[in-house]
């Protein structure tokens, strides 16, 4: 460890819902979290995301990059450190965790939250990857401006295909959603804008088999899933909206992996496989995923990880209580 870094109560791997929630509480119990909130992605998927209506108190709705930074604020008005960094590794084989940075440093603290949410789905298709960046985009407000007066597809039938689809009708000139069945997964309120916007085509029953173009999408081939036909739909980009997989790259030999890929807690508190190691937000959660059930999985995480420095007789001392210099652990 680099000289002159101190132990810390925590660090929180993560800056979404679930990892600034998880902040506000532990900075409030005086426990001086360090927010590892990553280089790029800072924020978390709601700074991919525009209007946000159903986060409670907000009537008028609030944009997912707003409510992303006055989360941030209130966690660092109470004392956490917000590092924009990203996590190459962590070892959480001890006593005392360790986290190493992209640039290097390395951080030390008594308990880890992962929150680390989850990443878009991808089709796994040769052309989506060749074509990733040159018509094929995983957020719309990212690059839904570069698709003016184009023809587009969103590939999905839940809520995030909805949304998307609804938001490109703004810059494209044809919208065409492509699904795999003959009914959407999306919340109705969510269906019910996407088809009465005059913008949308729907493709029922269809599955993406290929990405078509050379330098740029040309097209997609698609495969219809009830007769076996295939046929190429013209389009200028594609955008894949077809769900998110957690984030566990880190942690896949460390803690314990469920079924679904996310990271396993016992029951419904935050505690995972290793102790210390607290789990929050998409990461765990392979049904729910709202930025409100995130927020409340952070909060979860905050109480088990207080409750845990409590039994080891420190919880709510200030981090300098438990600083050391040069990695030698305070003896307990
Ligand atoms: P989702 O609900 O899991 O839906 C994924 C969709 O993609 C499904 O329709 C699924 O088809 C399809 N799909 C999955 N894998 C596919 C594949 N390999 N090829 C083709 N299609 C595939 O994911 P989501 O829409 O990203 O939503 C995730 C969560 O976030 C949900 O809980 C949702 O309610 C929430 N969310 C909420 C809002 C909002 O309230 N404003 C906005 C966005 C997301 P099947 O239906 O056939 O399985």
């Amino acid at each position: 460890m680099e000289k002159g870094f101190i132990v810390r109560k925590v660090i929180i791997i993560g800056s979404g819902p679930a990892g600034y929630t998880a902040a506000i509480y532990a900075a409030r119990a005086n426990l001086s979290p360090l927010v590892v909130a990553s280089s790029v992605e800072a924020g978390g998927e709601l700074m991919n995301t525009t209007e946000v209506e159903n986060f409670p108190g907000f009537p008028e709705g609030v944009m997912g990059p707003d409510l992303m930074a006055k989360m941030q604020e209130q966690a660092e008005k109470f004392g956490a450190e917000v590092v924009y960094d990203d996590v190459v590794s962590l070892d959480v084989s001890g006593d005392i965790k360790s986290v190493t940075l992209g640039r290097g440093e390395t951080h030390e603290a008594e308990a880890i939250v992962f929150a680390t949410g989850s990443a878009p789905r991808k089709i796994g298709i040769e052309g989506e990857t060749r074509l990733s960046g040159r018509g094929v985009s995983y957020c719309a407000t990212c690059d839904g401006f570069f698709f003016r007066e184009k023809v587009i597809a969103v590939v999905g039938g839940g809520d995030s295909a909805m949304e998307e689809a609804t938001f490109l009708t703004k810059f494209a000139s044809k919208v065409y959603v492509i699904h795999r069945r003959g009914e959407l997964r999306a919340s109705k309120i969510m269906q019910d804008r996407a088809k009465a916007n005059e913008k949308i085509e729907f493709v029922w029953n269809s599955e993406v088999i290929d990405v078509l173009g050379e330098d740029a999408v040309t097209g997609v081939r698609l495969r219809d899933t009830v007769d076996g036909s295939e046929r190429d739909l013209a389009l200028d980009g594609v955008f894949v909206a077809i769900g998110y997989d957690p984030r566990t790259h880190l942690v896949h030999n460390v803690l314990d992996i469920t079924e679904h890929g996310t990271v396993w807690v016992d029951g419904r508190t935050s505690k995972t496989s290793v102790a210390g190691v607290f789990a929050a937000g998409d990461v765990i959660d392979p049904t729910y995923r709202q930025a409100v059930t995130a927020a409340g999985s952070g909060t979860v995480a905050a109480l088990d990880l207080e409750h845990y420095l409590a039994a080891r007789g420190d919880a709510g001392a200030p981090a300098e209580d438990a600083s050391i210099i040069d990695g030698l652990p305070t003896p307990a």
